[in-house]
């Protein structure tokens, strides 16, 4: 009973993997799911589909390791997405509407005047991304629902809840803070929903998971599937999961994720950090002691790499940038914006577009290549920036990293350049699975906080060497261009 399974519920596939009491991964599966776009910027899953990938991955390791050794289950997940269902059949009513599903910005829109309350009272912006305006655009265009909520017979969930509704056969209808934190109807301060978003929203109660603690008893995944009952121990949103695994409770520490987009999150402890341009949400929330952390979430990141592999042709693989970009000794002066869909934090422009600037007849692919490795640092450093400013007291010490693109060398030791940080990458590139294994075996008595810590191996630092007028001037050349990128659609 050595090991643990992390169900890692992404957005475009799940993945399940066992872990042993070292953090060596025993085996691994990932099955992907179709993503659905109705119409522009619609973006929807088959909440069954969900379920079914998500019992492939699992079904598939526990065919390499057997039921046996398995103590104890964590879930971590998209966040945001929501599913309503049908608590006697089990029948979604509606598809997920993902995060990142824009068919509510009128409705955003529309309840502008109550943008400063919803972000005092939920940390987050009034904005689509989060689950409260989707949850209200089922209820009000999918026929039958109301009656349906209003006979008892319907619930929400966000993927967690749905998944783990499942693997207990309706028995446990759950959430955990880091995930409730991101629906818009939860009280930050209060740690509860909050009624005057519930009407705001014309959201009924008695469709919502109760939350629970982010280490706690979610329950058993059922017998009838492996002809065991294994407890699930942990439920946690997919960044706060990894900031978990990087950074524990060390208010010293920042994470950044180089995925598709960056997200960057700093662990505030007791404290509901300030900001005016990041969003403030739940860590977790363990042994009924609540933690906060600040997020700066940004748009562009590795789809940039992905825009020069696919769109522009310039490379064929993702891994060839870092060669490219050191054959330069500087980017002479080239820059480049991904503004692409907008900007998100800290700008938070949606009619911003991206910007190539400074390019001359001498002007290489490499120049293009380096200068879209360093947007994904100047982003990272902007934020980090914004909360070095409006909270001065937390001093970092390091910068932890994951995501497919932190393996860029480059890009790392430029990050700890203009950062002027230590940027430390561990071995474990799944931390995101890692962290939600941690928090289940921290419950089973696997290890303590501090064991399942020590397991989180760092095996590569850069340090920083820029000298700090390069640094000033490279930044400030950076802001010039984001300055062009802005307000243009
Ligand atoms: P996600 O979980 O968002 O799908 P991953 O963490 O798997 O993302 O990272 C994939 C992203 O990282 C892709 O956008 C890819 O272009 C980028 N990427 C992968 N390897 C490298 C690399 N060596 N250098 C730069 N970018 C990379």
């Amino acid at each position: 009973m050595s090991v643990v399974i992390a169900l890692d519920l992404g957005t475009t596939g799940n993945r399940a993997i066992a872990f042993d009491k070292t953090g060596k991964p025993l085996a691994s599966a990932y099955y992907e799911f179709k993503q659905h776009f109705p119409k522009p910027a619609w973006v929807e899953h088959d909440p069954k589909e969900i379920f079914k990938t998500t019992m492939n991955a699992l079904n598939d390791i526990i065919d390499q390791i057997g039921v046996d050794c398995v103590s104890a289950i964590g879930i971590t997940n998209q966040r945001e997405t929501a599913v309503l269902w049908d608590k006697h059949t089990g029948e979604p009513v509606y598809n997920a509407i993902v995060w990142q599903c824009r068919r509510t910005t009128d409705r955003c829109n529309q309840l502008s005047d109550s943008k400063d309350m919803i972000k005092e009272k939920t940390g987050l912006f009034l904005d689509p991304y989060f689950s409260a305006t989707k949850i209200e655009w089922i209820i009000n265009n999918v026929e039958g629902v109301k009656s349906e909520i209003e006979k008892g017979n319907i619930l929400f969930g966000t993927i967690d809840t749905w998944i783990l509704w499942k693997l207990t056969d309706g028995k446990k209808h759950c959430t955990d803070p880091s995930n409730a934190s991101r629906t818009m109807l939860y009280n930050i301060h209060n740690q509860d929903y909050d009624d005057d978003l519930l009407k705001l929203f014309s959201i009924p109660k008695n469709i919502l998971p109760v939350i629970k603690d982010s280490i706690d008893d979610f329950g058993t995944l059922q017998s009838s599937y492996f002809g065991k009952e294994i407890p699930i121990n942990a439920m946690i949103g997919d960044q706060q999961s990894a900031l978990f695994c990087q950074c524990g409770q060390d208010k010293g520490a920042l994470k950044n994720t180089y995925g598709t987009g960056l997200f960057l999150m700093s662990y505030t402890g007791d404290i509901i950090a300030k900001t005016n341009r990041l969003i403030q949400t739940v860590a977790w929330k363990i042994n009924g002691k609540i933690s906060y952390a600040l997020e700066g979430s940004v748009f562009v990141g590795g789809s940039a790499i992905q825009w020069l592999r696919d769109e522009l042709g310039i490379i064929n693989e993702a891994k060839e940038t870092e060669s490219l970009a050191l054959s330069l000794e500087s980017n002479d002066d080239v820059y480049l914006v991904p503004a692409f869909a907008g900007l998100g934090a800290p700008y938070w422009d949606p009619t911003a577009r991206g910007v190539l600037i400074g390019i001359t007849r001498g002007t290489t692919k490499a120049h293009i290549v380096r200068a879209t490795l360093e947007s994904l640092a100047y982003q990272t450093q902007e934020i980090i920036k914004d909360i070095q400013v409006n909270n001065p007291d937390l001093n970092f010490k390091s910068l932890r990293v994951d995501g497919g693109a932190s393996l860029n060398n480059f890009l790392m030791q430029f990050q700890a350049d203009i950062s002027s940080i230590s940027v430390e990458r561990p071995i474990i590139v799944e931390t995101t699975a890692y962290g939600a294994a941690g928090l289940a075996g921290i419950k089973a008595g696997l290890w303590t906080e501090d064991e399942f810590r020590k397991t989180v191996v760092i095996n590569k630092n850069f340090l920083p060497s820029m000298d700090e007028n390069t640094r000033d001037l490279v930044i400030s050349k950076w802001k010039k261009a984001v300055n062009r990128s802005l307000n243009w659609v």
